[in-house]
C-alpha cells in the first residue's frame, strides 16, 4: 500500500470513528431527527450495504424473503454500531487487531449465522420440531434460531435442543436431576406424593 493510500485509510478511519461517535451521542438525545442525521453521515463513509449481496448469496436460505434478510443485518449493523468503541477505549486486545469498525460489523455478522446454521441444522435434527419439554409447535421455530442447544454441565455431552424458556428453566433449577426432583416433590408433596431421584 502507497503511502498516501495508507493516510487516507487512516483519514477514513477517523472519520467513521467521529461520526460513529456522533451517532452514538445522538441516541442518548432519543431525538429521532437527529439520530437519523447521524446515521445517514456514518452510512456515508461505511455503507453498511455494500458488502450485503455476498452474505445474501451464502445465507438467504435461512430468511423467508430478501426484505428479512436485510432487515436482520440492518440490525447487526446498528448493533454494532451502537456498541463499538474505538480502538483507544478499549482494553488492550491479545488479538491486536487494527481496531477498525469493520472487523466488529464483519465478526457479528459471522457469528450471527454460524448461530443461524447452528440452529437451522438443529431443526433439522429434530424432527417432530416441538420442544421436547413444553411442546411448543414447529410454529414458534420458524425462525431456526429459536433452537437452543442444550447439553450437561457435567459430561459436557449434548443434550438435545430446546425452546429457550425450557432451556431456562432447567438451568434455574440447577441444571441437574437432583434439582428437578425437588421441584417435581414440591409440586408432589401438595397431593401427598413423591419421587426418588
Ligand atoms: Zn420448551
Amino acid at each position: 500500500m502507497s503511502n498516501d493510500l495508507k493516510n487516507n485509510n487512516s483519514q477514513i478511519q477517523e472519520n467513521l470513528e467521529i461520526s460513529i461517535l456522533k451517532y452514538q451521542r445522538s441516541l442518548l438525545t432519543s431525538n429521532k431527527q437527529l439520530i437519523e442525521k447521524c446515521y445517514r453521515e456514518v452510512c456515508k463513509i461505511y455503507p453498511p450495504l455494500l458488502h450485503m449481496q455476498e452474505w445474501y448469496s451464502q445465507y438467504h436460505y435461512l430468511y423467508d424473503s430478501h426484505e428479512d434478510f436485510e432487515s436482520d443485518y440492518i440490525k447487526i449493523f446498528c448493533n454494532v454500531l451502537s456498541n463499538w468503541k474505538p480502538r483507544s477505549k478499549r482494553k488492550i486486545s491479545r488479538y491486536n487487531g487494527t481496531g477498525e469498525f469493520k472487523n466488529y460489523f464483519i465478526g457479528a455478522l459471522q457469528h450471527n449465522y454460524i448461530n443461524l446454521v447452528k440452529a437451522d441444522n438443529a431443526g433439522k435434527r429434530n424432527p417432530s420440531q416441538k420442544c421436547p419439554i413444553c411442546e411448543k409447535s414447529p410454529e414458534y421455530f420458524k425462525s431456526p434460531e429459536k433452537w437452543h442447544l442444550d447439553h450437561d454441565p457435567v459430561t459436557k455431552k449434548f443434550r438435545g435442543w430446546l425452546c429457550e424458556s425450557c432451556n431456562m428453566s432447567i438451568g434455574n433449577l440447577g441444571d441437574n436431576i437432583e434439582g428437578l426432583t425437588r421441584a417435581l416433590n414440591y409440586l408432589l408433596a401438595a397431593r401427598n406424593l413423591t419421587v426418588d431421584a
